[in-house]
């Protein structure tokens, strides 16, 4: 490919780019921490280095210049990446699951979450929820889970704010 494909022809498929430097880091790990879409290509850098896959991960290109030859390439490497607010995401509650399927859609509320763990760390949680309590157990499990590439696993301040 000469340029990034802007689907992939084999499964029409999103085109990502591939991040390397990742160590044993999975895709669903990188997602909720860095918030952005990427095939993970491992510590080792091939000669000639793939630099963007299809999403599904069934095909890996190469940029090569006009005439075939291999273009130059500077790849990506995951310590250069920044990562995206959490805000990006919006997390929902089983219970809001539940009044989405019975359309008690009236039930269902917004709030940003300003969470603090044991550590210091500050991050912003967006969550939709029945009520405070939903949205403050919801935001107390996804934190315990760790799944924010935070250091702490306790919420030891929060505040809540309704959108
Ligand atoms: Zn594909």
């Amino acid at each position: 490919m000469e340029r990034k494909p802007r689907k992939c022809p084999v499964c029409g498929g999103e085109i990502v780019d591939i991040i390397y430097g990742t160590g044993d880091m999975t895709e669903p790990e990188f997602l909720l921490e860095y918030r952005r879409e990427g095939i993970l290509g491992g510590d080792n850098i091939p000669r000639r280095p793939p630099i963007w896959a299809c999403a599904c991960g069934c095909k890996r290109f190469r940029k090569v210049n006009p005439d075939g030859t291999d273009a130059p390439v500077k790849v990506k490497m995951l310590k250069n990446i920044r990562k995206r607010p959490l805000t990006i995401i919006e997390f929902t509650t089983a219970n809001v699951e539940e009044a989405v399927i019975a359309r008690r859609f009236d039930d269902i509320h917004h709030y940003r979450i300003y969470i603090t763990t044991e550590y210091g760390e500050r991050e912003t949680l967006r969550v939709s929820a029945l009520d405070e309590r939903d949205a403050r157990d919801e935001a107390v499990v996804l934190v315990l889970e760790g799944r924010f590439g935070l250091r702490g696993t306790r919420c030891v301040e929060m505040t809540l704010k309704k959108e």
